[in-house]
């Protein structure tokens, strides 16, 4: 019996996967907290509650996230860029660029047909380009983030924004809603200047198909539509999974390499 472990410890949300031998056995996801190693160990724990799995019996455990070096109870912590991609190519064999979209950061990853990164570039300095962005933006709507997609394809005329930088953003958000534009159009005019920062950032690597998208934003349809439009290509989405939960599949399935390569060295 071969089951290994998972983790992510991302900004806003920390996930757990176990695999046994290839399959999800079970998945947890919870919001992180300030201090990664407690989010780890209360992730841990609801993944072993929901799938009665004994800590005892994971052979091998890896952790990824911006939180990864300060998991304690992990054999091996793994860059994010690497267990993006090597999650989304278990999914999509087909995938060169990986698009993931997170809390507070995007990174768009190119990789080869065998998995082997090519090159990757990172936002990591602004909030527009991020899912803090869309928290922000419905927040001030005083909707829900997973809203925000629903509503924008329902849209006729999105709105367009003076600027990119959130605090404006806001500002204009708020000019909106006070003109009343209809929450669609808003919605809809939220992720195509989300989507236009990501293709922006996309667009300075050279990409390749198959395109798909991983993080917690692949879950808004108005971003992956918008941005699909904007690279003039489909953007495959990964359906059998949550796409938020693929970081840590990705650190899942390092886990599980560790394991095939201990038994073939003995
Ligand atoms: P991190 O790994 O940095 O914690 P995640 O990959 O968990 O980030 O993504 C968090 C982001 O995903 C949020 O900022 C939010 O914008 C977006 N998100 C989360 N859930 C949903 C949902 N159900 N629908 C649309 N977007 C979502």
């Amino acid at each position: 019996m071969s089951i290994v472990a998972g983790f992510d410890v991302g900004s806003l949300t920390t996930k757990a996967i176990i695999l046994k031998n290839k399959k999800i056995l079970g998945a947890a996801m919870i919001r992180s907290g300030p201090r990664p190693v407690a989010s780890a160990a209360k992730v841990l724990e609801k993944l072993l509650d929901e799938t009665g799995i004994h800590q005892a019996d994971i052979i091998k455990a890896v952790g990824t996230g911006y939180g990864r070096e300060k998991i304690t109870f992990i054999d091996k912590a793994v860059s994010e860029i690497s267990c993006h991609g090597k999650g989304a190519q278990w999914l999509i064999p087909s995938a060169r660029t990986i698009i993931d979209i997170g809390g507070q950061d995007c990174k768009v990853i190119r990789l080869d047909k065998q998995g082997n990164l090519i090159k990757f570039i990172t936002n990591d300095k602004c909030a527009s380009g991020t899912g803090r962005f869309l928290d922000v933006m419905a927040k001030v709507m005083n909707i829900d983030v997973s809203e925000l997609g629903k509503l924008s394809v329902k849209s006729t005329e999105p709105i367009t924004f003076a600027s990119m930088c959130t605090v404006w953003a806001q500002a204009d958000v708020i000019k909106h809603i006070n003109s009343r534009k209809s929450v669609e159009d808003i919605c809809a005019g939220i992720n195509t200047a989300m989507a236009n920062r990501v293709a922006m950032l996309t667009n300075a690597i050279k990409i390749e198909n198959d395109i798909c998208m991983t993080g917690g934003v692949a879950k808004n349809a108005g971003v992956v539509k918008a941005l699909g439009k904007l690279l003039g290509c489909r953007i495959k989405q990964i359906k059998k999974v949550d796409p938020q939960l693929i970081g840590a599949i990705g650190a899942a399935l390092f886990a599980q390499e560790m394991v095939l390569k201990k038994s073939s060295s003995s």
